[in-house]
């Protein structure tokens, strides 16, 4: 019989050989939870990675605590939205984090946008007047799928390089995501093309690569000017261009007030719609396709409804 130093030990050792993975291979951070589940496809049990802001956050404006810097503190590989999503918020924990290897230019810093395709550049000087306007483009890129592909190649090659031992790993997870993505595109662009040029608003300009992508036309925004709350007059001409085009949707990101969407849905009859910008926005949407899954079926069943097709 054994001993119970030795039943221990080998409890110990098998827990050890369980979690050794995780411990063992690459601490990443990112700042959203969409960056998050990217790591995790790409990742597996090599890496283990925690996202700063949460799924029903607003990502322009996170409340730093400093769990935040502890985090970044110790981690090898830190991934941003950047395009300035996260201006107002990260750069002072990145310095605060005291960790050389994840400032901005260090190899554990990953700007995800590198190579993705970018909307809204704005031609020519940028004033103040224009309102919180993105200089380098619209942020929320990661909303087209063929972005979310290339936030993963991104994600790979910077994974195979801090941890080389398990860049083979890393393109077989990449692959298998690559493939599972395909096939959800082609399931989402059949349920959305009977709606090609579909009419929509949206609160904020949060949805430009989503709307480019599956052919729907954003005729106006709640926002008068991007980061500036509804003003009377701008929701007054909203409503009227609205029902002169026939306007019946209104997306709404989970992090602003409703009033002024659900004021003009009562004025025009449109429906207001809690579309997620952002994985981890409710349970359900729990992975990047599921993000889309979740998103494309609410979006298509509202559709539905308005248009009677
Ligand atoms: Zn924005």
């Amino acid at each position: 019989m054994r001993s119970i130093v030795q039943v221990l030990a080998a409890a110990v050792f098998a827990a050890t050989a369980v979690a050794r993975p995780f411990a063992a291979g690459p601490k990443v951070v990112t700042t959203t939870e969409d960056l998050a589940a990217i790591v995790r496809e790409v990742g597996g049990d090599r890496v283990s990675v925690e996202s700063l802001a949460r799924g029903y956050q607003d990502p322009h404006w996170v409340e730093a605590k400093p769990s935040f810097i502890l985090k970044l503190n110790t981690a090898n590989l830190l991934v941003a939205v950047g395009r300035e999503l996260e201006i107002g918020w990260l750069p002072a924990l990145i310095t605060q984090s005291r960790n050389t290897r994840i400032q901005p230019g260090a190899p554990g810093y990953l700007d995800a946008s590198g190579n993705v395709k970018i909307l809204e550049i704005p031609p020519g000087q940028i004033t103040r007047a224009m309102g919180d306007v993105h200089p380098s483009g619209n942020p929320h890129y990661w909303l087209d799928p063929d972005n979310g592909r290339r936030i993963a190649q991104a994600i790979r090659d910077k994974l195979g390089e801090l941890a080389p031992g398990d860049r083979a790993y890393f393109a077989q997870r990449y692959e298998d995501f690559d493939r599972r993505l395909a096939e959800a595109q082609k399931r989402w662009d059949a349920a959305m093309a009977p709606f090609k040029g579909a009419k929509i608003v949206t609160y904020h300009r949060s949805w430009p690569n989503f709307a480019d992508r599956f052919g729907l036309n954003i005729i106006g925004y709640v926002e008068p000017k991007p980061g500036i709350p509804p003003s009377t007059q701008h929701t007054v001409d909203l409503i009227a261009e609205m029902k002169r085009q026939n306007v019946k949707v209104i997306l709404v990101e989970p992090y602003f007030d409703k009033k002024t969407p659900n004021a003009i849905a009562r004025d025009t009859g449109a429906v207001v719609l809690d579309m997620l910008p952002s994985v981890g926005g409710v349970a359900q949407a729990s992975d990047y396709i599921k993000l889309f899954d979740y998103d494309v079926d609410l979006l298509v069943a509202t559709l539905k409804k308005v248009s009677g097709k």
